[in-house]
């Protein structure tokens, strides 16, 4: 039996969730589905893996793995060294996509979604679990309601077998209906467990004005706070390593971490962390993909789970805080706290306290419903989260930062709340909150274009997705469209016959594009470009056309190409000339703005590229070459090959004089069709081109990023429908 340390179990107690024990167990024990419902901070995570280990869940009477996942590698990571601590049993693992350290005595398994996905691909009865814990159900990653769909199969085939695999759904918020009143995905409504809140009042203020700089607004609000404010730990939430980067710089610059001067070892290791090279967090959108969001916008909550007044700020605005260098009376710990730092750093969080200084922790959204740190008094609120935003018709995605909903604001809130009474202090004015920040935030699955997510489908052998029991389904349309676009990019074929129905599979190259963290159709390209040996001009023109706008005025001419082969390959020869342009310059600020770029945007492709190089370089012999070379003439026509095969649904003639055409698409022809007038093809007698999007102006539908394509390419192009013969099988013209 389980001997828990004294202290801990005196912590247990104190959570809400500790009394619905009996209750949970019970559920479990009748029904196989079953949904829990807590705030963040009432237990669910550490506590309810550890109720099943002692109802006998992984023991020789119901033998089998106690699986949880997290979207977030960092919970997956954190919590499973907290219940190893709890339950003081060695047999707690965890497995992330690279590293874990089950055994083969391993009785709970803390796992990030990703995982499971894929250990559902070679055992769709996860024969080696009796229960499944699918964590954080709230935050409606792609993953997760993925996992929720196909278990929702599983559950009853397990039944049928007379093994029953157990499936319990967590999720922070009471926004469940999706999964508990969704007929389609579990017949009989599974049962829901409220567990209840514990939470204090909180008292929200708002600035007057919202400043662009919230970083520094942070800063400001720290200083301030804790100069004169009664002891009491301080959650800032920012959105991404570098902010948190520098304001624990700041902060540990204005204020020491000892009253006295001893103890400066600790300084030094602290000091460590900061002087760490900056972690790329701002493009891991493969790591995002497969295994674990680093940062993820996080779900909807239930309002009035947190029980927070709102009052205007009386503070003047304007007053600028003058941090006194090493003010020695006031000592502060500042940490950070995102995904990507390694554990034991997590982990000083939860073991930082001390009434000898006071705790800032600033961190990522993971604070918001992931992690739970303890006694939390005061909360100072951004208002902003970096999040994974994709381009329908590039079908590239983007991290930006943006609003959080009304819901994580109230969230982020609550974090306050969870000892004592607290304050939280939003560095954004309430009319930013009532006029531009959404109330909820919808799941990831809507807002992604779907040709990526079909082809991780069908790369998890799940062949008919409009059957698929998803919580939230995106549209019937889109799911067609998607297969028909994949089919034509050779990433899917028709396979077996289901109900007179071809069913569609993944194709050998479908399931190598599947490990580029761009859509298909630009992952096609990249790999046609290694096989072609134009790599180094397709990583460019892939990460140019996913950071959104490069130019922030006209066009300069040096970057227009003016003849020959050059200006055959348009608008992508612009894209090449004005990096290339800008790399070999040095690379500096003051050279993109006199060159109209958008400097933001050359450094993200610059580590898009880097990113897109390493991921091709683990299967083909790629190197990146920082500095490009403008093409040879050979070079361009490769390029313009590979172009035609992967926007070969993206042509159009162009009528004579007129600069616009019937529009050749495997979907829809659409008329009238013109020329943009920025692109570099415009007035030419280009007959046939291939463009990247469509945009419609006032004065019509524009082709944007354009190239030329030579007929001999299209032999066989159909008025919907265009079927042509792969031009890199023939001769160049
Ligand atoms: P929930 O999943 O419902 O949000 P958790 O189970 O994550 O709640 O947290 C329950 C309690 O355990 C919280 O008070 C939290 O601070 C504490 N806790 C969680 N992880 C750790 C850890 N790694 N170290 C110390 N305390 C922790
Ligand atoms: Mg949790």
């Amino acid at each position: 039996s389980i001997e828990r340390d004294a202290e801990i179990q005196e912590a247990r107690l104190q959570l809400p969730i500790l009394g619905e024990e009996q209750v949970i167990v019970e559920k479990i024990t009748e029904h196989d589905i079953v949904v829990i419902v807590g705030a963040t901070g009432s237990g669910k995570t550490t506590q309810v893996p550890q109720f099943l280990f002692e109802a006998g869940y992984g023991s020789d009477a119901i033998p089998g793995l106690i699986g949880v996942t997290e979207p977030r590698r960092v919970a997956a990571i954190t919590t499973c060294q907290r219940v190893k601590k709890e339950l003081n049993i060695p047999n707690v693992s965890y497995q992330i996509r690279y590293e874990g350290d089950v055994t083969e005595d391993t009785k709970i398994k803390f796992m990030t979604d990703g995982v499971l996905l894929r250990e559902l691909q070679s055992d769709f009865l996860l024969s080696k679990y009796c229960v499944v814990v699918i964590d954080e159900a709230h935050e409606r990653s792609v993953n997760t309601d993925i996992l929720i769909g196909m278990l929702s199969r599983v559950v009853p085939l397990r039944r049928k077998q007379n093994r029953p695999l157990k499936l319990i759904i967590m999720s922070a918020t009471l926004r469940v209906t999706d999964f508990t009143q969704n007929s389609t995905l579990f017949a009989t409504p599974p049962p829901v467990v409220d567990v209840g809140a514990r939470q204090h009042p909180v008292t929200v203020h708002h600035n007057k004005e919202t400043r662009e700089d919230y970083v520094r607004e942070a800063y400001k609000k720290v200083c301030k706070l804790h100069r004169t404010l009664p002891p009491g730990d301080v959650l800032v939430f920012l959105t991404g390593v570098q902010e948190i980067n520098r304001m624990i710089h700041l902060l540990r610059k204005t204020f020491p971490e000892k009253a006295a001067d001893e103890g400066d070892k600790e300084a030094e290791k602290t000091e460590d962390i900061s002087a760490k090279p900056v972690q790329l967090d701002k493009y891991d959108p493969y790591e995002n993909k497969d295994d674990s969001p680093t940062e993820v916008i996080v779900q909807a909550a239930a309002p009035d789970q947190t029980d927070t007044k709102e009052q205007e700020s009386s503070e003047s605005e304007d007053e600028d805080i003058q941090p006194t260098p090493h003010d020695r009376s006031l000592p502060l710990l500042a940490l950070p706290l995102y995904s990507a730092l390694p554990p034991d750093q997590q982990q000083r969080v939860f073991n930082s306290q001390s009434d000898d200084y006071r705790l800032v922790v600033v961190a990522t959204n993971v604070a918001e419903t992931s992690l739970t740190i303890p006694g939390i008094t005061y909360v100072v609120d951004s208002g902003k989260v970096k999040t994974k935003e994709y381009c329908p018709v590039t079908g590239m995605s983007q991290f930006r930062v943006v609003w959080v909903s009304h819901a994580s604001a109230e969230q982020r809130a609550g974090r306050a709340g969870r000892t004592g009474p607290g304050h939280c202090y939003r560095l954004y004015s309430t009319a930013v909150m009532g006029n531009v920040m959404e109330k909820h935030t919808e799941p990831e699955i809507s807002k992604k274009p779907i040709d990526g997510l079909v082809l991780q489908m069908k790369n998890l052998n799940i062949h008919r997705i409009l059957n698929f029991p998803f919580p939230t389904p995106p549209s019937l349309s889109l799911i067609e469209t998607a297969e028909k676009e994949l089919q034509f990019l050779d990433l899917l074929k028709p396979g077996q016959t289901v109900n007179n129905t071809p069913v569609n599979k993944i194709t050998d190259l479908g399931k190598q594009c599947v490990h580029l963290p761009v859509s298909p159709r630009f992952a096609k390209l990249l790999l046609l470009a290694v096989e072609q040996n134009v790599t180094q001009f397709a990583l460019t023109l892939v990460a140019a056309l996913s950071v959104g706008h490069l130019f922030t005025g006209p066009i300069p001419a040096p970057f227009k190409p003016r003849a020959g082969h050059a200006r055959l390959l348009g608008d992508f020869m612009v894209i090449l000339t004005a990096v290339g342009a800008w790399e070999h310059s040095g690379a500096g600020q003051p050279w993109s703005a006199a060159h109209h770029l958008r400097y933001r945007a050359l450094i993200e492709i610059r580590q898009l590229r880097r990113q897109l190089a390493n991921i091709l370089a683990q299967n083909h012999s790629v190197t990146l070459e920082p500095l490009l070379k403008p093409p040879t003439p050979g070079q361009i026509t490769s390029l313009r090959r590979i172009l035609t095969v992967c926007l070969g649904d993206h042509i159009g003639k162009l009528e004579e004089g007129t600069g616009s055409t019937d529009l050749y698409s495997t979907e829809v022809v659409e008329e009238n069709v013109q020329l943009h007038r920025e692109s570099v093809l415009y007035g030419l007698h280009t007959e046939y081109v291939g463009f990247c999007s469509l945009e419609q102006e006032s004065t019509g539908v524009k082709m944007r990023v354009v190239f030329g394509v030579e007929e001999e390419w299209l032999p066989t192009l159909l008025p919907n429908k265009c079927t042509f013969s792969d031009p890199l099988d023939q001769p160049p013209p």
